[in-house]
């Protein structure tokens, strides 16, 4: 649907961010001055770093090589950035995984190489192939990919992050440059915004790795002050402390007497659970014997605690170590941020803020905050794009305005309106104690909102509550000589404000205005049915896109079941709309809504919480009852 992108794919090359992870890689990008990151058809975001190798050449990548590493342990590559830049005769390599080396022969070079059937691949073919993959996905969602950021870890030597920049090249990947992971986790908070000087700690700790880094903030320009961990840590050993305990219950008391299929279901089992009891405070863990009956009994947080408690506990002393050496004290520090799947574990959490006595930043999803960081930075570099694929105006190409109560589109600034132009006018609340607006910002010549290009949405809060009609909202839209709007709304008797600026022409080349113009002559004679299956896809693409935007930011809140039935209703609407089935469109789009309505409520719970802090619990039970909803036009309305 060409009208809800924001981005118009041939015309910009996005620049994307890519955090290529020991466990799980991942690929973002900057949309409309937000960050996304690309997701796979289960809405994944998450990438497994494991290359699979069949017999005649062909590859798989990701989860469908996970599944098969059980199976093929040789010809499964996972994990395969331990290997980058190491020597063949490096001692740690032949520590590594169960592969095949292929030796060094005389005057060839020293790197590693895996015998894959008759073929041998080294670390930076199998990276490039996690590279391409990730690449394609983000064409896939993207069409033009531009340059990419693509993050190391802080200790990377030399070589190492030569062979990183080696397998973009091979991938096709044009590396813009490469980015620390922990400053590229700094950046995504945006530590680097309003202040130049400051010490931060980043505590990553991954599948299977731990990585600690204290970065200091010199002049707007992150440093690495010292940074420690352990290569052999992680989640895995978590995931292993408790398949034991399961094992030592099912009569097995040590893994390697028990079949290597029995190991495998334990330690997924034990994953599965850890994961659920990130929000649960208990769970049911079922793990199937290799006869007989199942297995299976309760586990709480509290015991999986005093499981995983060692493991977490063995992170202390380098971060102790870091601070050390970096010349800090815990209380010193600005902020500390946490990165890494297993730092969702509610026990290394607590651990965390002990150690470094304060709060852990966790707003930004720690899977997914490396990635972002790295797509900002090559937003960044790659500059705001090519400002000249934009369309050049002089005048607004297409009407704005805001949608009203009954979904009607109200034109503040129309077409063809010679810019810079600004133009205000007023509307009210249509509800009694209505404490505030949805502003929704919409783009074309259509009568509803929901024909029109919608460009952004924002709330004014915060008004006291008054009889409908009482209140006076001023929406006034402006647009500058290089054609960004901007939209200020203002309660009168009150003063309450609220800015948000948008790029309405962004995107849009003169063939879609013309377009979407013809289309708004042409709507009254158009086929009845077409029209309403257009506006079921635009509505099913907008529960899609919000569910994902929703699942990428909350996504912990739910667990494993409701994720996936969400993912379930997700693919069902998706191949509804695939199909253009108007029927099948609407019902699941309502089954979407539902599936996401435990998470909607609790998203709503948790920004009541955070906005919570500092006011008395009444005020929202105020602000709830009376939910903001779209303004109210007062009579003609035009103020000037
Ligand atoms: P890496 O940086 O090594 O690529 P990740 O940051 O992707 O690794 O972390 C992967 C680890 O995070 C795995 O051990 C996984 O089990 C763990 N993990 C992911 N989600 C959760 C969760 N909800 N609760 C606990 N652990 C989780
Ligand atoms: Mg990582």
């Amino acid at each position: 649907m060409a009208l809800l992108q924001i981005f118009d794919p041939k015309a910009r090359a996005v620049p994307i961010g890519i955090d290529l992870g020991t466990t799980n890689s991942l690929v973002a990008y900057v949309v409309d001055g937000g960050v996304e990151c690309v997701t796979d058809c289960n809405l994944s975001p998450l990438l497994p770093s494991v290359v699979y190798y069949g017999a005649h050449g062909a590859t798989l990548v990701g989860d469908d090589a996970r599944t098969l590493a059980a199976l093929h342990p040789r010809e499964t590559i996972v994990s395969v950035k331990r290997f980058m830049g190491r020597g063949a005769d490096d001692p740690e390599t032949r520590r590594l995984g169960p592969y095949d080396f292929v030796a060094p022969r005389e005057g060839e070079s020293n790197t590693v190489r895996f015998r894959v059937h008759s073929r041998e691949v080294t670390p930076v073919e199998v990276s490039a192939e996690i590279l391409r993959e990730l690449k394609g996905r983000a064409e896939d969602q993207l069409r033009t990919v531009g340059g990419a950021v693509i993050t190391v870890p802080a200790y990377f030597d030399d070589a190492q992050r030569q062979a990183t920049k080696d397998a973009a090249r091979l991938a096709g990947i044009e590396v813009l440059r490469l980015l620390n992971e922990p400053t590229a986790a700094a950046l995504a908070y945006g530590l680097d915004k309003g202040r130049t000087q400051g010490t931060f700690a980043v505590y990553d700790l991954g599948g299977g790795t731990f990585d600690i880094t204290v970065l200091s903030l010199d002049d707007g320009v992150f440093q690495v002050r010292s940074t420690g961990g352990d290569s052999q840590l992680g989640g895995d050993d978590m995931d292993r402390a408790v398949a034991t305990v399961l094992l030592r219950e099912m009569g097995v008391d040590d893994f390697a007497h028990a079949s290597p299929e029995l190991v495998r279901r334990a330690l997924d089992a034990a994953r599965a659970a850890k994961h659920r009891l990130t929000e649960a405070s208990e769970t049911t863990v079922t793990v199937a014997r290799d006869a007989g009956e199942d297995f299976s009994r309760a586990l709480t947080r509290a015991e999986f605690d005093a499981i995983v408690g060692p493991v977490v506990e063995r992170t202390g002393p380098a971060c102790k170590r870091a601070l050390r050496d970096a010349g800090v004290k815990p209380e010193a520090l600005d902020g500390v941020i946490l990165v890494g799947g297993s730092t969702r574990v509610p026990l290394v959490r607590s651990f965390v803020r002990e150690l470094f006595k304060h709060e852990p930043l966790t707003d930004i999803d720690p899977d997914q905050v490396v990635a972002f960081g790295a797509a900002l930075q090559a937003d960044m570099l790659a500059g705001e794009g090519p400002r000249e694929d934009a369309l050049i105006l002089d005048v607004i190409p297409l009407s704005l305005g805001i949608e009203t109560m009954g979904g009607v589109a109200e034109k503040i600034l129309t077409r063809n309106t010679t810019i810079p132009a600004g133009r205000a006018q007023l509307f009210t609340t249509y509800a009694d104690n209505q404490t505030g607006f949805v502003i929704h910002v919409v783009q074309g010549e259509r009568e509803m909102a929901v024909d029109n290009r919608s460009l952004a949405t924002f709330t004014l809060k915060g008004i006291p509550p008054m009889a409908a009609g009482l209140a006076r909202l001023e929406v006034t839209f402006r647009v500058d000589a290089d054609g960004m709007l901007d939209v200020t709304a203002k309660e009168l008797t009150t003063g309450v404000e609220q800015r948000v600026e948008v790029k309405p022409s962004y995107g849009l080349e003169a063939d879609d205005v013309e377009r979407m113009l013809m289309e708004s002559f042409e709507h009254a004679e158009s086929d009845l049915a077409a029209r309403q299956l257009r506006e079921r896809v635009i509505e099913a693409e907008q529960v899609i896109a919000a569910t994902q935007k929703a699942v990428g930011i909350d996504g912990d809140l739910l667990d494993e079941d409701e994720r996936a039935e969400l993912d379930g209703a997700l693919a069902a609407l998706r191949d509804a709309v695939a199909k253009g089935d108007r029927n099948a469109i609407h019902h699941r789009t309502e089954g979407l809504d539902r599936a996401a309505t435990p998470l909607a409520e609790r998203r709503m719970n948790r920004a009541v919480k955070r906005a919570m802090s500092g006011h008395a619990l009444k005020e929202f039970e105020d602000e709830l009852d009376a939910r903001p909803t779209h303004p109210h036009l007062v009579g003609d309305g035009h103020t000037h």
